[in-house]
């Protein structure tokens, strides 16, 4: 493929496929080039028991809304590929699959595993998840990240332990838990909202607050990027993830990981503080949600106050190597941005953009987390801010760039 385009979109995800649909209504000639096949982090990189944990209703891509019978319910991952099949199959876009950009320099020149391509203007919409991010740690057990679990039948048999309790790390916990194996969990700083509140989804109420809508500058960005999301759980039937009542339930719960040592792993005494954080966010979020009600007069039913049950031991805690089958480290990714050879990245290789407007004239970045918004790298937010990036191309478009 050697090619001549007005825009390059790097990414068949659904980042990328929304900026091709925008593109594609204003006629600019583009192509999308994928490495894999569209979509498919939905398809390889999502356990067998996945489903969203954000509400149906947010899933709004540029000309494509969930408008199923469940829109405060969360579909599972077959569905969400097949909602996302649907998308493609509504407007053809020009994917290239199986084309890895290998490099990109000025100009634009792309170095593809098809051939070179030339582009007047290159959108990034490579995700924000690339390479799963774990510690080396001396264990013979099995190891895996949480982007290769696929279900606890596939686990050697014995204990398990999933260190991380952000979203990955308590929904696999609890798919382990429910499947009756024994799970160890290694609680870390994340945050805790209820999964409803008062009538409807927590989500459904932010959104209605407006909380959606706040910049990333407007809240100071220092919760961009790099913050562990609030746990919650679209898992059926509906219900919050509580950590107290898996441990009531028979879950092992630890604070930090802190390393091994002769064949022991140990963990710090900060569990119960983790705990009580978890808490104390998901108590103000509902504070805000019964100022909003009270504010605008809304009849919503009341619901009796959280009571903290389970308490963790005081102190750190230990466990024998040897009784684990395996360790799920659900500790996150880093960006891979090696084949970009453009001065697009700060002094910690995070790209520099002003709303995925980069430095760059004519390169763009789309589907970043916190990129403008909260759900900039969600489908909440993708369809808001490619259509800020097509005013943007369009307008260079037309100045023949
Ligand atoms: C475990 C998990 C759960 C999530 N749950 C939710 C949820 O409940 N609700 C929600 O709204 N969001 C959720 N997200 C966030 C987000 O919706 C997904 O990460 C989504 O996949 C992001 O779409 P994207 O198009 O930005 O990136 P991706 O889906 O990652 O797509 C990027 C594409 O770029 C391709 N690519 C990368 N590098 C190159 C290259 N050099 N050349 C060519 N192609 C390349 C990749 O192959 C990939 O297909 C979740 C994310 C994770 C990790």
């Amino acid at each position: 493929m050697t090619r001549d385009v007005k825009v390059a979109i790097i990414g068949a995800g659904q980042a990328g496929l929304s900026m091709s649909w925008l593109l594609g209504e204003r006629g600019i000639d583009h192509v999308v080039l994928e490495r894999e096949t569209p979509c498919h982090d939905w398809v390889s990189r999502r356990w067998e028991s996945f489903c969203l944990v954000t509400p149906n209703h947010q899933c709004r891509l540029p000309g494509w809304s969930y408008d199923g019978p469940d829109p405060e319910g969360f579909m599972l991952r077959d569905e969400v590929v097949a909602w996302l099949a649907a998308y493609r199959e509504s407007f053809h876009p020009p994917v290239h699959q199986g084309v890895e950009v290998t490099r990109l320099d000025a100009g634009f020149r792309l170095e593809t595993s098809g051939g070179p391509v030339e582009a007047d203007q290159v959108v990034i919409a490579t995700g924000g998840y690339h390479v799963p991010r774990f510690p080396v740690l001396p264990l013979e057990v099995t190891q895996l990240h949480s982007a290769r679990y696929r279900s606890a039948a596939d686990l050697p048999a014995g204990d398990v332990l999933v260190v991380g309790s952000g979203q990955s790390g308590v929904q696999i916990a609890e798919d382990l838990h429910l499947a009756g194996r024994r799970v160890h969990l290694a609680v870390g700083t994340a945050p805790r909202a209820a999964r409803r509140y008062r009538g409807h989804d927590t989500i459904t109420w932010l959104e209605q607050m407006g909380h959606y809508a706040r910049s990333a500058a407007e809240l100071g960005n220092e919760r961009g990027h790099d913050r562990a999301n609030h746990y919650m759980t679209g898992r059926r039937p509906s219900h919050d993830v509580d950590l107290r009542a898996f441990a009531a339930d028979g879950m092992v719960l630890h604070g930090r990981l802190l390393g091994v040592e002769a064949g022991r792993l140990r963990f710090g005494d900060d569990l119960a503080a983790n705990l009580d954080h978890a808490d104390a966010v998901a108590a103000s979020i509902k504070a805000s949600i019964d100022d909003f009600i009270d504010a605008r007069g809304i009849d919503a039913p009341t619901e009796p106050a959280y009571v903290p049950g389970w308490q963790p031991p005081g102190g750190g805690s230990s466990l024998e190597e040897a009784s684990l089958g395996a360790v799920v480290w659900a500790t996150g990714f880093r960006r891979d941005d090696g084949w970009n050879r453009l001065p697009a990245f700060d002094g910690g290789g995070f790209p520099v953009h002003e709303r995925g407007v980069s430095a760059v004239p004519g390169l763009y970045w789309l589907g970043l987390p916190w990129q403008h918004t909260w759900g900039s790298g969600r489908f909440a937010g993708v369809a808001d801010d490619a259509a800020y990036l097509a005013e943007v191309i369009g307008a260079r478009t037309l100045v023949g760039a």
